[in-house]
């Protein structure tokens, strides 16, 4: 075997797998078809669910250094403000919710946290072009090299090359009349603390947001043609009426269609798929990359323990499938910028799978502080924790889920899973009052 696990795809999918591999020690490569990182911003909006994955990662004081949690929404007419208000308006952070807000921050800044984060480099200009699988592992073509590896996690966006090849359907809708304009734009004219919007009507909208931690904005605007600086220009004028709002230089530009789709499955035999690879839904919501963020997540450490591995999909398509519908609705909505519910946060997806009243199996565990200190700081790591309260014991998944509650509940989750008691700790915390 020449790899543990292969990822195909070095987006901010693929990066989080690769970052929760190395820290427990799983030989994998993670490659990319393109010759350099993405130099788009395309996703903004950082989810507090995202942050404590983060955290637990060992990369969240760059992520926090880089983003910001203050820019207010803006709707203009001309220069006129018709109003401002706050999308995350009175959510605080808590002992339970260290991370109350969206984050905005350039998916490529992302990105490079994680990248500067791994002990490998990512391998450029490497595209998977074929690969088979057999009973021990997968045999893979990248550039033009032929690699054998334990498995493979297609982490490879929207066009699949590993959702294609496993002659899986990618079920679902493209709004062909769901256009959008997109870029990173440097522009002068406008205050960089606000999320600047222009018209009532969706065929004039147009929204200007500065990118944390750089001198650009994203402009995003309904329309339908090649894009260019001078549309871009001429949109601006057109839709806000102001010509001191001057464009100076684009450093991406692109045309963004809705898809709604997803497949029927996640993994077949020793292949796995995750990120947008898997699903790909609206814009609205800032969801894509952070749910991609929680597929790595989710899978990390069953392919490194080599267990529970069938989970993946069960855990992560009704996920999928959730996602889909709340983002349309958003959509639909006609005001993507109002007020987000508490679930666009993702801090209350839960791996239930029975119902029932204050804390159970398949919920995430929240933070507080305890008498050795913040619960995230006793979780962080590659391991199952099992926190023996006064009142009873929990046991945390390396991913921050519970899996069981109680001490009969806990041998008996371990004797069905022995492989998951080896990769154990325990730490005796009374809660602070
Ligand atoms: C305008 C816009 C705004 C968005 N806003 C948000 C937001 O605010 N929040 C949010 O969470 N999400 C947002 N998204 C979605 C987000 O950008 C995606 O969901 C995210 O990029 C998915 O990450 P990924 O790693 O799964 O795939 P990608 O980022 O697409 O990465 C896939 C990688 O695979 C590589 N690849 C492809 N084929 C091969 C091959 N054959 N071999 C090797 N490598 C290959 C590609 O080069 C690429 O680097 C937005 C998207 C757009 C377009």
């Amino acid at each position: 075997m020449d790899t543990q696990v292969l990822i195909i795809g070095a987006g901010p999918t693929g990066l989080t797998l690769a970052l929760d591999l190395s820290r427990r020690g799983v030989p994998f490569r993670i490659v990319d078809a393109a010759p350099a990182p993405f130099a788009g911003s395309r996703g903004k909006g950082l989810q507090p669910r995202s942050m404590e994955v983060f955290h637990d990662l060992g990369v969240i004081e760059p992520v926090l250094a880089s983003g910001r949690f203050d820019i207010t929404m803006r709707a203009y007419q001309g220069r006129e403000v018709l109003r401002e208000w706050d999308v995350h308006e009175g959510r605080h952070p808590t002992a339970e919710r260290p991370y109350a807000r969206t984050m905005l921050i350039p998916q490529f800044r992302v990105e490079q946290v994680l990248r500067d984060a791994l002990p490998q480099p990512v391998e450029y200009g490497m595209p998977l072009t074929s690969f088979t699988q057999d009973d021990s592992g997968v045999t893979a073509v990248i550039g033009s090299e032929t690699v054998r590896a334990k498995y493979l996690v297609g982490c490879d966006g929207g066009k699949s090359f590993v959702r294609k090849e496993l002659g899986l359907s990618f079920v679902g809708e493209t709004h062909e009349d769901l256009r959008m304009l997109i870029g990173d734009v440097r522009i002068s004219g406008l205050d960089r603390e606000h999320w600047h919007s222009w018209g009532s009507r969706a065929d004039q909208w147009l929204a200007l947001c500065p990118l944390p931690g750089t001198d650009l904005f994203q402009f995003q605007a309904t329309g339908d043609s090649e894009p260019s600086l001078a549309l871009y220009q001429q949109i601006v004028r057109e839709r806000t009426g102001l010509d001191d709002v001057i464009l100076h230089d684009a450093t991406w530009m692109s045309l963004y269609r809705t898809n709604i789709r997803m497949v029927d499955r996640f993994r077949v035999g020793r292949v796995f798929l995750a990120g947008d690879a898997a699903h790909v839904h609206s814009p609205a919501g800032a969801q894509g990359m952070n749910t991609g963020i929680q597929d790595a997540y989710n899978l990390g450490w069953k392919l490194a323990m080599e267990t529970l591995l069938d989970t993946y999909e069960a855990e992560r398509k009704p996920v999928a499938e959730w996602l889909l519908g709340m983002t349309t609705a958003i959509m639909m909505s006609g005001n993507p910028f109002e007020r987000r519910g508490d679930e666009t946060l993702q801090l209350s997806l839960s791996y239930r799978t029975e119902d029932g009243p204050g804390l159970l199996a398949g919920d995430r565990m929240p933070d507080g502080i305890t008498d050795q200190g913040r619960v995230f700081d006793l979780l962080a790591g590659p391991d199952f924790v099992t926190l023996d309260f006064p009142d009873g014991p929990v046991l945390v998944r390396p991913d921050g889920y519970v899996a069981a509650i109680g001490r009969s509940a806990i041998d008996a989750y371990f004797s069905a899973n022995p492989v998951t008691q080896l990769h154990h700790r325990r730490v005796a915390a009374r809660t602070a009052a």
